[in-house]
């Protein structure tokens, strides 16, 4: 029965830009739509890819912006590239900056490269006054230091992968924590705990498709429509309702991405 009438959710984290939706994207909308998703919020992740995030949302009403530099991706980013992103937030007024990060997973990760185009990005989001959008693999801990030296208090760890601690420090910094795919699987019993214990006004939901499928859907390209599978299991872990999770994720992102919609749960 749920699955014919869900409520509305809103994907906080989506590459709908990507490649690999590109020949059936008008099927993967459609589909999201009947699956009650709301909003997707889009992140781009380089400076080459900011005007296909531009030229796909702005065919959708549902589909929200976010242009940064993503950490993954320093091969493509040069030092101007901080200048024009903040041309390109000032002329285009996005719901975020993002994707940006830290990621010390990657191989040869040059951690002062990333640090000093996040720390460049943080400082982007706090004059705007919009919310950031973070990255971060194996490197909660200086994402945190960060956070603190850039006085820069709003935004969302998308995929968020750290320790009850690390959650809770963030969440005091105002911070929000986002969680996809990865929490469906059974033996992510040390996520899924967390997502458990979390309060309710902290949690974002997301896709991070085409990639992170839920365990439902794995070996599958993601997609947003495939949000319902994550809020399910979110919900099934926490003492509240699948009703007031989805209500409250909702409305959080609303809130934090300051999206023009009115939360209709
Ligand atoms: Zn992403």
């Amino acid at each position: 029965m749920l699955r014919q009438h869900p409520p509305p959710l809103i994907d906080s984290h989506v590459h709908t830009d990507d490649e690999r939706l590109k020949n059936d994207r008008h099927q993967v909308l459609e589909d999201a739509r009947r699956a009650n998703i709301v909003a997707q919020v889009v992140p781009a992740i380089s400076h080459r890819l900011w005007p296909r995030v531009q030229a796909v949302c702005a065919q959708q009403d549902d589909l929200y912006a976010c242009y940064g530099l993503h950490p993954c991706f320093h091969d493509e980013h040069e030092t101007s590239h901080i200048d024009e992103l903040a041309v390109w937030i000032g002329r285009e007024k996005p719901v975020a900056v993002g994707e940006c990060g830290l990621d010390y997973f990657i191989a040869g990760a040059d951690k002062a490269r990333q640090q000093h185009l996040f720390s460049a990005q943080l400082a982007l989001a706090r004059e705007f006054d919009l919310p950031i959008v973070i990255h971060a693999r194996k490197a909660v801990e200086d994402v945190i230091r960060m956070i603190r030296s850039s006085g820069h208090y709003r935004g969302m760890v998308h995929s968020f992968n750290g320790s009850k601690q690390q959650a809770t420090r963030l969440i005091d910094l105002g911070y929000k924590l986002s969680f996809g795919g990865a929490v469906t699987f059974d033996r992510a019993k040390r996520l899924r705990e967390l997502v458990a214990q979390l309060p309710l006004d902290a949690l974002l939901l997301e896709t991070d498709a085409p990639d992170q499928a839920d365990a439902n859907h794995t070996g599958q390209r993601n997609e947003p429509a495939f949000l319902i599978d994550v809020w399910q299991s979110i919900s099934q872990l926490r003492a509240e309702s699948a009703h007031d999770v989805a209500s409250a994720t909702t409305t959080n992102a609303i809130e934090l991405f300051r999206l023009p919609l009115v939360n209709p749960a």
